[in-house]
């Protein structure tokens, strides 16, 4: 083979050195007319005919020793510059002399593909200016170009690229013969397959030697050079196709005088005979890694954005000699490496499958999108499975990772709430479809009650973000910030998105890319699997920046990722964190029926997101379903062994509050007294977010404890309840009751609520109020008989000193200063007498952790 590439070296006139020519400008008259017709018609085309000239010295040579067949390796580089694999393509390739090839092939290709071949300078004016007057430069290759663009693998269609490959076609065609030419383009054009040229496409369609090919099959060969795919004979479609492209041929040859109409009828009649399809020479199954994989698939689908067809992008780089610099980082791979090598972690436990279990992960540096390490399944890679890390096939729910992402994220930033927001974690009834039905439902079906946004992001309570995205945020909101995040699904305008259940799910590049606004000072960056791409000469040929996105203000980014950081520590993402003292912060995400496990998270170095499941849809049973955990955990603490311990930068902005994490307001000093303990935290808030307002979620009542309600409360203290029984304690009262008893009685936290009757025991009309409440109490719980007894009021005003601070803290009205004053009095005063009390909450507390135990065996 090697012996026949140089026989192309020697041109007709040998005297001339074939790569000086470009440079020569002792013009002939002949290319004078030449040039001036190209300057012409693009200056027709509106382009200054100066252009030209500066495309013409910029022309690459076409030196002699380019003018070589074999293809060349290409290289992958990791992110340090070393190499990490050659790509090589497997080219099908045999070479054959003109004088082998029937004249019916050689005239099939002419006549589609270049008529005038024989005639034309190396161009042909009448094609270009054909192409220009409908409207591109593009078109119009004659044989002579289409031989530059294969051995040049120059594929851009840019005008500058065409004027040189114009330029260097007429200097081709003053060094060799058309013979030599079209020798050259038949040993070289691509007719699908992976066949490189008329001989080896003989043999993989016909199984015959090309010099013995019939005029029907030669038509066929010149057929699929033009679209290779769409009439490649060994498709179905493919097959019916190039049928009806031969007889084009076959006419088009008769029309030029080729063949006879004898010929024509015959070999359009002729029945053919393929090659049986499983004796094609198959593609050589590449060992190379999930990552290369991936970089490969980027690069060809940059070069074919810039122009390049499927089959030139797929040459160019098995077959270019380019150079990728990818942003693989060795160590980064290695230590996810190890972790998916290793058996122990996908142990077969499922006992409701034969399948294997699978996982996949990818890590990003935040900073600039690159895509540091990538694995695309459980153990080691043979052949060409799925890439379950980075696929765009792969369409996973993403579960309540999503929640950040389309809930809690956008309401921040768009100041609708703050981490202190108290939502009531309370039964709710979502869905459009079945309003009885209560929906969402948290995952244990508990309902906590009184909640921060903060602790519910934490614990991951489907009701609450349900309620956000019902009450706080509009689904164009959400989904815009989804957008900006690089996931777009502004076509899924319901509940279950909040929920992590898109209708089109997402792959873990997808998922750890969304959360890099988190990691990232809230600036979206487009992952990236490789910076530059060089042609054989040099040249950058792609080019990958980082293209950042605004997408949260830098205050609500460290918020959520102070939230996230919650996640870890008190969690559902305990199972995530390693050692070390390293900040992180993620978020866990379940979906229905336990299909699919992740875990997406970061620290200041690096965002990384891990799935594990199984490739059909089976449930996670309770033996595996910390992997997903368990795999991020033990990946990232390699990746960090040796990394400076840094924390998440707090930006400017940022304010902090002490508050209640009942009412979202400022602590007040009842907030203290709360009986689960005090319900005063530090809060972050963006400047200007912060509450204003003391809390008036808690307040102070005076409760007879001789018997408690339906719900385990104490009844608030009547005139008549004897002062032994009687206490003073601290409630929360809901701003909005939850008037629906059912649903009251579904909440974890209705035994702190403000009992809202009174005691029936002591009461000397007992039997008959007793009755009464039970209708009244319909109506809500507001007005009891509170306002219709003067008597209640005017004896407790007698009773106890205190009383407007009871009065006042029961109907929510402290707002006055004096009241304050009061409250403050008061609160000495009750803290004082706490103790008398404590035994009894203590009752309380362990009544709710029975309740808890109950809630788990559910
Ligand atoms: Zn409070
Ligand atoms: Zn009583």
């Amino acid at each position: 083979m090697s012996s026949k590439n140089t026989k192309y070296r020697k041109g007709k006139n040998q005297k001339k050195k074939v790569g000086k020519f470009v440079f020569r400008f002792s013009l002939s008259v002949f290319r004078m007319i030449i040039i001036i017709c190209l300057t012409i018609s693009f200056a027709l085309a509106g382009l200054a005919g100066g252009a030209v000239f500066a495309y013409i010295k910029t022309a690459e040579k076409l030196t002699p020793d380019k003018l070589t067949l074999e293809g060349f390796t290409s290289y992958v580089y990791d992110c340090n510059g070393e190499m990490v694999i050659p790509l090589q393509g497997s080219k099908n390739r045999d070479m054959v002399d003109l004088k082998d090839i029937p004249e019916n092939l050689k005239n099939a290709f002419i006549a589609i593909e270049d008529r005038r071949f024989y005639e034309h300078p190396g161009i042909d004016l009448r094609r270009i200016a054909s192409a220009i007057t409908s409207g591109g430069a593009h078109g119009g290759s004659t044989i002579t170009q289409q031989v530059i663009k294969n051995i040049t693998r120059r594929y851009e269609r840019s005008v500058e690229r065409k004027v040189q490959e114009w330029w260097i076609a007429l200097h081709l065609e003053r060094n060799l013969s058309k013979d030599q030419i079209l020798e050259l383009y038949l040993n070289i054009v691509f007719l699908a397959q992976n066949c490189y040229g008329v001989q080896s496409a003989a043999k993989t369609y016909f199984d015959k030697d090309v010099s013995e090919l019939t005029l029907a099959e030669c038509a066929i060969l010149a057929g699929i050079t033009q679209n290779p795919a769409y009439y490649d004979p060994f498709t179905t479609n493919g097959r019916e196709n190039i049928k009806k492209r031969q007889e084009v041929i076959l006419g088009v040859m008769k029309e030029l005088g080729y063949i006879t109409e004898e010929e024509y009828q015959q070999a359009k009649n002729e029945k053919l005979q393929y090659a049986d399809y499983n004796r094609r020479s198959a593609d050589v199954v590449t060992n190379q890694s999930y990552f290369v994989d991936q970089v490969v698939i980027d690069v060809m689908n940059d070069l074919m954005d810039a122009g390049y067809t499927r089959d030139e992008a797929y040459d160019t780089i098995y077959n270019g000699g380019i150079k990728i610099y990818t942003t693989l980082d060795p160590k980064i791979q290695q230590a996810m490496d190890e972790v998916f090598l290793n058996e122990e972690y996908f142990t077969k436990v499922n006992t409701k499958t034969s399948m294997p279990p699978q996982a996949a992960m990818v890590i990003i540096d935040p900073t600039n999108g690159h895509v540091k390490a990538l694995y695309g399944g459980a153990g080691e890679k043979i052949g060409s499975p799925l890439n379950r890390a980075s696929s765009s096939q792969v369409k996973r729910q993403p579960g309540s990772t999503f929640k950040p992402l389309v809930v809690y994220g956008p309401a921040i930033n768009e100041r609708k709430i703050t981490a202190a927001t108290v939502i009531d974690d309370a039964p709710v009834y979502l869905n459009p479809n079945n309003r009885n039905e209560r929906y969402p439902r948290n995952y244990d079906w508990s309902y906590s009650g009184l909640t921060t946004a903060r602790y519910a992001l934490t614990k991951s309570f489907n009701v609450v973000a349900g309620r956000i995205w019902d009450e706080y945020l509009t689904p164009d909101i959400a989904l815009d910030y989804l957008k900006k995040s690089g996931i777009d699904r502004a076509d899924e305008r319901y509940l279950s998105v909040a929920l992590g259940g898109p209708r089109e799910g997402i792959n873990p590049l997808q998922l750890a890319a969304a959360y890099i606004p988190f990691a990232n000072k809230g600036l979206y960056c487009k992952p990236i699997t490789y910076t530059k791409v060089l042609d054989m000469n040099g040249n950058v040929l792609l080019e990958n920046k980082p293209q950042y996105t605004i997408v949260y203000d830098e205050a609500t980014a460290y918020i959520i990722t102070d939230i996230l950081k919650d996640v870890m520590t008190s969690g559902t993402g305990t199972g995530a964190r390693f050692s070390g003292g390293m900040p992180q912060a993620g978020k866990t995400g379940t979906t229905s029926n336990n299909y699919d496990k992740w875990f997406v998270g970061y620290t200041p170095y690096y965002v990384a997101a891990t799935w594990y499941g199984y490739d059909q849809n089976t449930s996670i049973q309770s033996a595996e379903q910390g992997r997903a955990n368990l795999i991020w955990r033990d990946v990232m603490a390699k990746v960090h062994e040796d990394l400076e311990i840094k924390q998440f930068e707090e930006p400017p902005g940022i304010v902090k509050k002490t508050i209640c994490t009942k009412s979202g307001k400022l602590a007040s000093e009842l907030c203290s007294q709360d009986p689960r303990g005090s319900t005063i935290r530090t809060e972050m808030f963006i400047a200007g977010t912060e509450p204003k307002d003391e809390c008036d979620t808690h307040v102070k009542v005076k409760v007879c404890e001789a018997h408690t309600d339906e719900y385990g409360r104490p009844y608030l203290a009547s005139l008549y309840c004897p002062p032994s029984s009687t206490s003073e304690k601290v409630f929360v009262k809901r701003r909005v009751p939850i008037t629906n008893p059912n649903d009251f009685a579904a909440v974890g936290d209705k035994i702190y609520e403000c009992p809202t009757e009174y005691c029936p025991e002591h009461d000397l009309y007992a039997p008959y109020n007793r009755n009464n409440f039970q209708y009244d109490d319909e109506d809500g719980n507001e007005n009891n008989n509170w306002d219709s007894n003067e008597g209640y009021y005017e004896y407790l005003e007698q009773e106890d000193r205190n009383s407007s601070y009871f009065r006042d803290n029961y109907s929510n009205t402290n707002n006055s200063k004096d009241n304050n004053r009061d409250d403050r009095n008061n609160r000495d005063n009750t803290r004082d007498d706490g103790n008398n009390s404590s035994g009894h909450m203590d009752n309380r507390n362990s009544g709710r952790d029975d309740e808890k135990k109950d809630r788990k065996r559910r």
